[in-house]
């Protein structure tokens, strides 16, 4: 049901807020004479002699936010990465222990059939 008021997921209202229609760039500072929000264009051209200074909008602040949680990302990632290295490894470890394991009670079951086939032998000599 598509209709004319639906709901921004993202929040696109808000971004345009941010956005200066004069120069379609992000508004991150503030002119102190005329107590407006410019961009840097704006800050550059039309208030060049005025005072204006950087604001932490929620312009930045999502931009800080988006980085942040890159990072996040890229950390989580790492990590998962290291924990999937260290889980390789360990089994590869556990699945050689294992192997040896495995080799050791063949070897014993090996040892134990020549054993019975000896006695079998020793018992069965006379004939
Ligand atoms: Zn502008
Ligand atoms: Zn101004």
């Amino acid at each position: 049901m598509a209709h004319g008021n639906e709901t921004y997921l993202l929040g696109s209202p808000q971004v345009d807020v941010l956005e200066c229609q004069k120069h379609k760039s992000m508004i991150d500072m503030t002119c102190e004479d005329c107590e407006v929000f410019i961009c840097s264009t704006c800050a550059k051209k039309s208030h060049r002699k005025h005072n204006w200074r950087p604001i932490s909008t929620a312009a930045t602040l999502i931009k800080r936010g988006l980085k942040g949680s890159l990072e996040n990302i890229e950390k989580t990632y790492i990590v998962q990465l290291d924990e999937d290295i260290l889980k390789a490894s360990q089994q590869i470890d556990e699945n050689t222990k294992l192997c040896e394991l495995e080799v050791q009670s063949f070897s014993i079951i090996m040892m134990q059939s020549l054993k019975s086939l000896k006695k079998l032998r020793k018992s069965t000599r006379k004939y």
